[in-house]
């Protein structure tokens, strides 16, 4: 009963007004079309066996628990406060239905491991809830967990590659980067137990120099420091000339558009800009809009 009660209670405080006053949540992650599914009751259905993986989770990177972990009626899973106190929150359905759909049991538990990330990581809620940089952080934590507990990269990956949409948006990377900050936490773990050197898997573009102001020397020769692809226009070949200019090549016709700058955003390091448009270039070289729509990509070199 006393479970019961605390479900409704975090029923309303997820969709109502409430959530301002008494908590939060950090992570929403609702991107998944979840439809409500009978499934065959597995080990993950019982509310015991959720807080044993946990535990799990917390004994592999040896720190106390900082959250409660619960069964309840949200979408699929999250991480939130609820007067001051932080909760994990999981929908039973959904984790057997993500397991079901991935075959491995591994799913379910990379998603607890990301939720419990956010906490682990302090992540603290603000009026936008999730935030792209703390998902890849809680996505690291989860590759990190899962390798400790003997995941294969795959399997650290399975879940994020059903839910993650391919496009990042204001709250949430896309699916690229997320697969990528899973393999980062991955590999650290797997150079901590093997001892092989820890390589990022995205080396991020090499950093651009800054522009001088004053008028620059005439560069001799042009040459290619990065190739762009516009999703929009796929056919078409975009450059970025060691000028930092953004050049557009068609019918062997080279045009200057636009135009590279380094940004002080670590976040988003560059923009690609031209008199009315402006583009951000993540660390991945991912290119988005100002409303954070994927519109293409940078790839470092000729
Ligand atoms: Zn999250």
């Amino acid at each position: 009963m006393k479970n019961r009660l605390f479900t409704i209670a975090f029923s309303l405080f997820l969709s109502g007004s409430l959530m301002a006053q008494q908590g939060g949540r950090i992570g929403s992650h609702d991107a998944v079309s979840w439809k409500p599914v009978t499934v065959p009751t597995n080990s993950f259905a019982s509310p015991n066996e959720g807080r044993n993986i946990g535990q799990q989770i917390i004994d592999v990177v040896g720190l106390s628990p900082n959250f409660e972990i619960r069964e309840a009626n949200v979408p699929n899973a999250a991480a939130v406060t609820y007067n001051g106190k932080r909760y994990v929150l999981y929908n039973p359905n959904f984790i057997n239905q993500l397991e079901r759909s991935t075959g491995t049991r591994w799913a379910g538990i990379s998603v607890l491991a990301h939720e419990i990330g956010h906490h682990l990581n302090g992540h603290t809620i603000t009026a936008s809830g999730s935030q792209p940089a703390l998902e890849l952080q809680a996505d690291e934590f989860s590759g990190f967990v899962l390798r400790k507990m003997g995941a294969s990269l795959a399997d650290a990956q399975a879940a994020m590659k059903t839910i993650a949409s391919s496009t990042a948006s204001a709250t949430h990377p896309a699916r690229y980067d997320r697969l990528t900050s899973i393999a980062d936490g991955w590999n650290k773990a797997d150079a901590q137990i093997t001892g092989r050197p820890y390589v990022k898997s995205n080396p991020a573009p090499r950093p651009v120099e800054p522009v001088a102001s004053t008028p620059q020397r005439r560069q001799a020769t042009t040459s290619v420091l990065g190739r762009v692809r516009f999703n929009a226009d796929p056919s078409t070949a975009y450059y970025v000339t060691n000028s930092y200019n953004l050049v557009r090549v068609r019918n062997n016709q080279a045009a200057v558009i636009g135009k590279l700058t380094a940004s002080n955003n670590r976040r988003y390091p560059y923009i690609i800009s031209d008199n009315s448009t402006q583009l951000y270039v993540d660390a991945y070289g991912n290119i988005l809009n100002t409303s954070g729509r994927s519109v293409g990509k940078l790839t470092p070199g000729a």
